[in-house]
Parts: structure tokens; sequence; C-alpha cells
């Protein structure tokens, strides 16, 4: 936002020809340049390994092959839950509830993602779904405050 905020500012100043003819330069730059693997070799192969454990994403909970859901946290493990019928149902919920009642980083996009998914899957009970999403968030924001002053504390100290 702030990208876009900036290159409004620059339009006051500067033809937009020239703004646009640098931002394509730059999008060739970042559509050539390929990212630096983050992983090492080592890892990549264990990954690859018949003995390698599948492991929950959301708790690090080891899984038994061909598991669907994390037996601890209810997280969707398999790998292809979102696309089956009968699973999808599931997993949904399960992302619902992670939006109601977890720890959620939040941004406009998920927001906006949170809404729409609720408003097309429980369109009658979607208010009752907003409703615990916003009250969660707003008990969130109240975490965040208190870490924060608790940090700021720890740091004077
Ligand atoms: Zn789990």
């Amino acid at each position: 936002m702030k990208r876009w905020i900036q290159l409004i500012k620059e339009w006051q100043t500067r033809p937009l020809g020239d703004i646009l003819a640098e931002q394509f330069k730059r999008f060739l730059v970042w559509w050539k340049t390929t990212p630096p693997n983050p992983w090492s070799e080592e890892l990549d192969e264990a990954l690859k390994t018949t003995d390698a454990k599948l492991l929950c994403s959301r708790c690090f909970t080891p899984q038994r092959n061909g598991a669907w859901f994390c037996p601890k946290c209810g997280a969707a493990v398999g790998p292809y839950n979102n696309i089956m019928p009968y699973l999808n149902i599931f997993s949904t919920g399960e992302m619902l509830r992670a939006g109601a009642g977890s720890k959620l980083k939040r941004t406009p996009l998920t927001i906006i993602g949170y809404v729409m998914v609720s408003l097309m899957e429980y369109l009658i009970f979607a208010p009752v779904f907003l409703y615990r999403f916003v009250r969660n968030w707003n008990r969130q924001k109240e975490v965040v405050e208190t870490e924060d002053e608790a940090s700021e504390d720890s740091s004077l100290l």
C-alpha cells in the first residue's frame, strides 16, 4: 500500500511514462531473478527418503501414512483434503475454526477471504461466524497490546 501511495506521489512530479517504464524494468528483473533455495541439499535428500515422517503443519505431531487430519489439533494434513468432496467440508470447517478461535495473522486479504468464505459456506449462519471472528479479532488485539507492553517493560529492565 505504501508503494502505491509513493507511486501516486511520484506521478505528480514525473511523467507517467517514465514511472511505468521504471516499474516495467523492475518487473522484468523480478521475473528473471531466480530466488535462492532456502533448503540445504541434506534436508532436500532427507525429505525424499522413504522413512521420512509427515508432520502436522500446525503442531508438528508425526502423522501416520494416509492420515487426513491431525489427531492432536485437527489440522488438515492429507494431500487432497481440500479438493475431495466429502473431506472438503471438514477442511473448510477447520479453516473457519482457525479464524474464529486461534491465533491467526490478520491481513486485509485474509479478512476479506474469511468474510467471503463464510458467506458462501454458511449464508444463514455467517453472521454468527462473523460475530465470533470479530470478537476473536478484538481479543487478539488485546493480547498483542499486552505482549507489546510486557516486551517494553522487559526492555526497560
Ligand atoms: Zn496437528
